[in-house]
């Protein structure tokens, strides 16, 4: 590469084009350019999107100085670099996202808006940033377009008056010398005359909307010399445009390694896929290959964060997650949420009870642990502060009338739940920000909360935050439930470990978005199913994706296109090998593959012998007893300790595959603990598979979209269309399944009218939904999916659909072999506080809903197998049932033990 700018004496001003593969291309780059010897460290601004780029970016330009720099050069984001400007030179407050939306609900609390309310704040927000980006001029065009394109009333209005509110919302900051962090870049620009560097690099893939674009073209305009170095890459194509308009030489790098490897893969599950790269990953490090010269990605790591940590575990090796966990997701951190709800809720018998039998604190007598809840269910309390206090200036509990210690546990009881309560009478009041903080913290204290470090850190840091929260909404006494409700927002935000050092023997785990600048020798991409890779475009009530193109707003589209660049772009990534991989099932309900990979060959699967793990070795070769035909039965200490541990109470249980071990605790064996798999597809016939998944996915799109009754056959089939239509399955497959749905359509419209008549409401946050609880009294963990849950008040009504052939539900549940419902409805109850009135298998393939009214004995019943099996697992039960069950007809694994 000569650099032609440099020859001729003209200052440097140069668009560099990376290609994918090439390692250190920045770095030799910049030697090569003689960047060290014409500019110090501290006249370069170095700007690029990714944070840990700028990062390492400051380290790899020193490097260049051979130790001989005194100062650094400054690497920035481009929004930190504006923010670090405007910090400078503005008085001007600024207001992040959160900001926007407490700032948001004050000014909707005061508007008495028609529309909107607090739970839209998060939609509200999203516009903003929206018309920010992409409309920095302003807005007034947005509301005749909306007349022009929106043909229908609501929405139109709708967006009309959201976009009312922002203009207040604006109107507000300007009155309190705010400065939203969306408006930075054109405060910043400005501000960019008092830049005084003299080399400015960019790095990265820059896809600059106008803010951006102007904030660029001043900088160009402002720093003497450019360099500008894109990935040879179509989602930089606009950067490279916007860059070459500026004046800036266009050159192609040059790249010097062969494409990598590349494999395909589809797995059993979730977990099956993290074995197979974990085991992957095993067997390169045995070839030499060094943890930093691996990376891992997952469009969707938060369905994969945990199992990642688990099963890496296991394999003693060092997951170093992207992704923070977020606050909310620690029950030490929600017991603070779970106080001010007891209080909310006025002091509801299960609320109180549940707070007191909290892990989280240590200061609590144990004679209110065993007693506290059988005593008070026993007299009768249900809720109130008074109805505490008064139930032991009563009669003494029958129970406690013979108990020898019974005067001293109704002593300390009564001692205890009175200072309890009066502590938390508290909260019934508005106070301040701060004398909340000290008041949680106070009667934290006193329960003995038990937390770790950076949880007390992470709340400190909310608390802060809510301090601030009440200074920019002008509050000075919260009201409690504003309180409640701002902490329940600021938990969701991630928790800083502080540990931002790179770890050596840590292998980087990391969501898609920071896989774009990556130098790796192997690149493992997982998860890649449909909706998650590309995900699923989310329904927006205010800018519906008629209105995103004629507004210039990125639609699913785009989104798709995207998506079709970033897998060529991490095909290329890797300088040795890349692996793709998908799971085939969630539960028992096929996954389809991404829609971009689906005419891939998989790469033929070759054993690999090597044991890995300890786990591993135990569970091939267990030393208990070992019968090929009777199961696996293991006796020794080892593996019932290995057993144990994996199997723990933070292990989630698949309700689902609990009823396989109900059935036939081998199968269990094989699939769930060696983790097998099947030899072939999962029995059941392609098309009935399609048919499930294309049903569900329809039921699930239809029923967000809420249709009248008039309207729901015309929805149901448009959307089944669409959905055939992106499964690129043999036609006559498409006809059986339209002519199957459609032969079913009536049934399921009129069962929807009774569903409206008996007043069931659908709400769409319960479509899908996956449920994980803890069973502390129990402890284990189980996790799973329900279809579809209809509420009236606080009642639920749990919904299964099935499309397969399912015979005597009622009889199996009756036996405990039927798990799925009863166990979703004791979590739903749970988790959600609900009463779960009733539960429903909506059997399409006879056309008929069997109902179970009263679910009790049922629930039951699940519970107690489940409690069973659960127990079984952890005691290394596997055997082969006496009697041959049901399942051998469709089993997998039936070479291996008949
Ligand atoms: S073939 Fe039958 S007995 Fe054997 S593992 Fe499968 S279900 Fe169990």
């Amino acid at each position: 590469m000569s650099s032609s700018n440099r020859e001729t004496g003209k200052p440097l001003k140069l668009l560099v084009k990376r290609p994918l593969r090439s390692p250190s291309f920045a770095r030799k780059l910049l030697a090569e350019l003689e960047i060290p010897k014409r500019f110090s460290p501290e006249d370069i601004l170095y700007l690029t999107p990714n944070k840990r780029r700028a990062r390492s970016a400051m380290f790899e330009i020193l490097s260049l100085y051979n130790g001989s720099a005194f100062r650094t050069p400054e690497c920035f984001t481009l929004q930190t670099y504006a923010e670090s400007l405007v910090n400078m030179e503005s008085r001007k407050g600024l207001v992040d996202e959160l900001d926007r939306r407490f700032i948001l609900l004050k000014l909707l609390r005061g508007s008495k808006s028609k529309w909107f309310k607090e739970e839209h704040l998060g939609l509200l927000s999203t516009l903003y940033s929206e018309l920010c980006r992409h409309h920095p001029e302003g807005w007034e065009k947005i509301s005749s377009l909306a007349t022009q394109e929106i043909f229908d009333l609501d929405t139109e209005k709708r967006l009309q008056e959201a976009v009312g509110l922002l203009e207040i919302y604006e109107k507000h900051l300007k009155d309190e010398a705010l400065l939203d962090h969306e408006r930075v870049l054109s405060e910043a620009e400005s501000l960019i005359k008092k830049d005084r560097h003299k080399l400015l690099i960019t790095e990265g893939y820059f896809e600059p909307w106008e803010s951006e674009k102007k904030f660029l073209r001043e900088l160009v305009k402002n720093i003497p010399e450019i360099l500008v170095i894109i990935p040879d890459d179509a989602i930089a194509a606009e950067a490279e445009v916007f860059y070459t308009a500026q004046g800036l030489l266009a050159r192609e790098g040059y790249s010097d390694s062969a494409p990598p490897k590349s494999n395909w893969n589809r797995y059993r599950s979730r977990e099956d896929e993290v074995v197979a790269i974990a085991r992957k990953i095993c067997s390169l490090s045995l070839k030499g290959v060094r943890p930093e010269e691996i990376n891992v990605v997952f469009p969707n790591l938060g369905a994969y964060r945990s199992l990642v940590e688990r099963v890496f575990r296991r394999y003693n090796l060092n997951p170093r997650i992207s992704m923070k966990p977020k606050l909310d997701s620690f029950p030490s951190a929600r017991v603070v949420l779970d106080i001010l709800l007891t209080v909310e809720n006025k002091f509801r018998r299960r609320d109180i009870v549940a707070l007191l039998l909290s892990p989280c604190f240590t200061k609590i007598p144990s004679s209110v642990k065993i007693w506290l809840d059988e005593l008070s269910k026993d007299e009768g309390v249900i809720a109130g502060e008074s109805s505490w206090i008064q139930w032991f200036l009563k009669e003494p509990p029958h129970k406690l009338k013979k108990h020898p210690q019974g005067a001293q546990i109704i002593s300390d009881i009564k001692r205890f739940i009175s200072g309890f309560i009066k502590r938390l009478e508290v909260f019934k009041r508005a106070m301040t920000a701060d004398a909340f903080s000290a008041r949680i913290l106070e009667t934290l204290e006193w329960l003995g909360w038990n937390a770790p470090h950076e949880i007390k850190r992470g709340l400190k840091d909310v608390f802060l935050k809510l301090s601030r929260i009440a200074e920019l909404a002008q509050e000075r006494e919260l009201s409690p439930r504003f309180i409640r409700e701002s902490l329940d927002t600021l938990m969701r935000r991630e928790l800083d470990s502080g540990d931002e050092e790179e770890k050596t023997d840590a292998i980087r785990v990391m969501p898609l978005v920071e896989s774009r600048w990556l130098e790796t020798r192997y690149l493992f991409v997982g998860g890649l199913v449909e909706g998650e890779f590309p995900p699923y475009p989310k329904r927006d009530i205010l800018l519906p994706e008629r209105l995103k193109k004629p507004l210039s707003i990125p639609s699913s589209e785009h989104a798709f296109t995207n998506a079709e660049f970033e897998l060529k772009r991490l095909e290329n990534m890797a300088s040795e090998a890349f692996f793709l991989s998908a799971p085939a099932l969630e539960a028992d309900r096929p996954l389809l593959t991404s829609f971009l990979l689906v005419e891939r060959d998989e790469t033929p699967h070759l054993e690999d012998p090597n044991l890995y793990s300890i786990q591993e070795e135990l569970l091939f070769n267990p030393r208990g007893k070992y019968e090929k035909k009777q199961g696996v039965i293991f006796e020794d200490a080892d593996s019932l300790n290995m057993l144990e541990e994996r199997f723990g109470k933070n292990y989630p249980f698949r309700v689902t595959l609990l009823e396989t071990y109900r059935a036939c605790p081998y199968r269990y064996y094989l699939s769930s603990v060696l983790g097998f798999q099947a030899s072939q597809e999962p029995s059941e016939e392609p098309e009935a598979r399609f048919l499930g998944t294309v049903v569900h996915r329809v039921l699930e799109k239809l029923m967000r979209l809420l249709p009248a009754s008039s309207a729901m056959e015309e929805k149901f089939l448009e959307l089944l269309t669409a959905e055939l239509d992106n499964l690129n399955i043999n036609p006559f497959v498409k006809l059986w399944i339209e002519d199957w749905v459609r032969s079913r359509m009536d049934w399921f419209i009129s069962e929807e009218e009774v569903r409206i008549d008996k007043g069931w409401m659908l709400d769409p946050e319960w479509l899908e939904k996956d449920l994980t609880l803890y069973f502390e009294d129990k402890g284990y963990t189980l996790k799973g999916r329900v279809d579809r849950v209809d509420w009236r008040d606080s009642s639920a009504r749990v919904i299964d659909y099935k499309t397969g052939k399912e015979k005597g539900f009622k009889g199996k549940l009756e036996r405990g072999e039927s798990l799925q419902l009863p166990l979703y409805c004791q979590m739903i109850r749970l988790s959600a506080k609900a009463n779960v009135s009733s539960f429903a298998l909506y059997d399409f393939n006879e056309s008929r809903v069997e109902e179970i009214a009263d679910p009790e004995a049922f629930i039951r019943k699940a519970m107690q197998v489940a409690s069973e099996c659960i127990s079984d697992i952890r005691r290394g039960l596997f055997s082969v049932p006496e009697k041959k069950p049901e399942a051998c007809y469709f089993c997998e694994y039936s070479e291996m033990c008949s």
